[in-house]
């Protein structure tokens, strides 16, 4: 039967993305349902993209999924060719009271963190590494074993490598019903599907999956802000030490991204809706509060701000469940949903063979790596688009010929118009470009989706 899979997966975004690259090692037929035009697009579009080692309470599962998830990440980095920058976090201490504390939180990290470098140091040698931190800071303590990704070229990294090993894909289509009868049917906007399995992975939004199984989970929304500026002020994450652990966030950073912008954040405060992604004065102001006393510069030009909803269940901890046998929901994908990702799909993998998945592997092919100008601007060829982010009319192309038609997959695809000018002076070449590769009217050229032209 056309339409009949093994497994079909709800959700293209980290989450959906990691269990389709992992299944696609297998003799599978495997489909992932996604409502964007691309993937990545849901909460996986608007994380910081750090590999984290230190999550609180380390017995939940969150932590110890991102503890194990974390060395296999940056492998698949490494395999796939995507942009990656090792560091590690410093966590600082500037009273007094919090200076006397680093020996006792250093030897809990340290029990807690088996391999990975946890270091005391010294305030000299910290202000001779960093010479941007305050003068104020009495010491702190050097976790290893961080990351910063580039979050877009591992979603189109995961997404490609399981496009060209098997695995079929079904963009701009909603998932709008569930009928399970032995086999589960998929019923979308636009068709049916059959399959043996089904995974829920669809984020934010995987309460309302679950539902349509019958099942009832509440998310508290909580929504954090990032701000980017045009530099970064350290080799390092940089976080303030707290002695009280709050229950819902790892507090923020500054950190930086893979290409070298600052980003400080993110921010806790609850929503009541999923599309308030909005980002306001409070935001800046608390995040500026919270981070400036750290440093003793400027931390730069504020290019934006943007936010994500973290999906936060009643167990405060991600929580994997299953309707029937044949379908599991994995909710409660918020922070560190991006670096448990790996060991996340690996439990999921677990739980369809367990219920009988026979998996069984197969040779499999390398993703194409997308080439930059920026990382090897000598030999780039073509006319330079995008100054900022030195992004070429070949690489704009490319990311055409890869799938992107509409604008914002371009930008996230190449990173054009996503610099320090924002698209001000490139963004009319972009999109007569991706017209002239799509050979379609610069007008029916759209940023997003329905109803979002640019040219009218
Ligand atoms: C501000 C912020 C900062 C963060 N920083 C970090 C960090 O630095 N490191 C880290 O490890 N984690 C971080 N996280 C957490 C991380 O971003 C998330 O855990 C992760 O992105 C969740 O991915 P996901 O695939 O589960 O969900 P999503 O990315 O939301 O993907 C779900 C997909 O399902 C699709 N979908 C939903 N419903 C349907 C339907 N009915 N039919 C078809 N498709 C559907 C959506 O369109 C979406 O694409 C952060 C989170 C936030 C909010």
């Amino acid at each position: 039967m056309k339409n009949k899979y093994d497994v079909i997966i709800i959700g293209a975004g980290i989450t959906g993305l990691m269990i389709s690259y992992k299944l696609s090692h297998y003799n599978l037929r495997v489909l992932v349902i996604e409502r964007n035009p691309e993937p990545g697009w849901g909460v996986s579009r608007g994380h910081a993209a750090v590999v984290h080692v230190v999550q609180l309470p380390f017995k939940s599962l969150k932590s110890k999924l991102a503890r194990a998830g974390n060395k296999e990440l940056l492998r698949i980095c490494k395999e796939l060719g995507v942009r990656h920058r090792i560091t590690s976090t410093l966590i600082l201490a500037t009273k007094f009271y919090h200076f006397l504390a680093l020996p006792f939180v250093y030897l809990y990290l340290k029990m807690n963190l088996k391999g990975f470098e946890v270091k005391l140091r010294g305030r000299r040698s910290l202000l001779r590494e960093e010479p941007a931190l305050s003068p104020k800071i009495l010491g702190g303590i050097e976790v290893k074993g961080y990351a910063v990704v580039d979050s877009f070229d591992l979603i189109y990294g995961l997404y490609e490598f399981s496009r060209v090993n098997g695995v079929e894909f079904a963009f701009e289509e909603e998932v709008r019903s569930i009928e399970y009868n032995g086999t589960v049917k998929v019923i979308t906007d636009k068709g049916e599907y059959e399959s043996n399995y089904l995974i829920n992975a669809a984020g934010l939004w995987a309460d309302e999956i679950f539902k349509l199984t019958g099942g009832e989970m509440k998310f508290e929304l909580g929504k954090g802000v990032m701000v980017v500026f045009d530099k970064a002020v350290s080799e390092r994450l940089l976080a303030p030490l707290y002695l009280k652990a709050d229950p819902k966030t790892k507090g923020g950073a500054i950190m930086f991204t893979h290409d070298g912008r600052g980003l400080w954040g993110p921010n806790l405060r609850l929503t009541h809706s999923k599309d308030d992604i909005s980002a306001d004065e409070t935001d800046l102001e608390i995040l500026l509060k919270k981070f400036s006393k750290l440093i003793r510069v400027d931390p730069g030009i504020p290019l934006k701000a943007y936010a994500g909803i973290r999906p936060i269940p009643p167990q405060n901890d991600f929580v994997l469940e299953r309707s029937g046998d044949k379908i599991i929901h994995v909710l409660g994908t918020e922070s560190p949903g991006f670096t448990a990702s790996p060991a996340l799909s690996e439990l999921v993998i677990k739980m369809l063979t367990e219920s009988g998945l026979r998996v069984e592997e197969k040779p499999v092919s390398k993703r194409r790596r997308f080439e930059r100008a920026r990382d090897d601007p000598k030999s780039a060829r073509g006319r330079v688009i995008c100054f900022c982010n030195l992004v070429t009319e070949d690489e704009i192309r490319e990311a055409v010929r890869r799938g992107s038609k509409t604008l914002k997959g371009v930008f996230y695809r190449t990173g054009a118009c996503m610099g320090t000018c924002q698209g001000s002076r490139c963004l009319a070449d972009v999109l007569e470009i991706v017209a002239d590769e799509l050979k379609v009217n610069p007008r029916s050229i759209k940023f997003d989706g329905d109803g979002s032209w640019i040219v009218t």
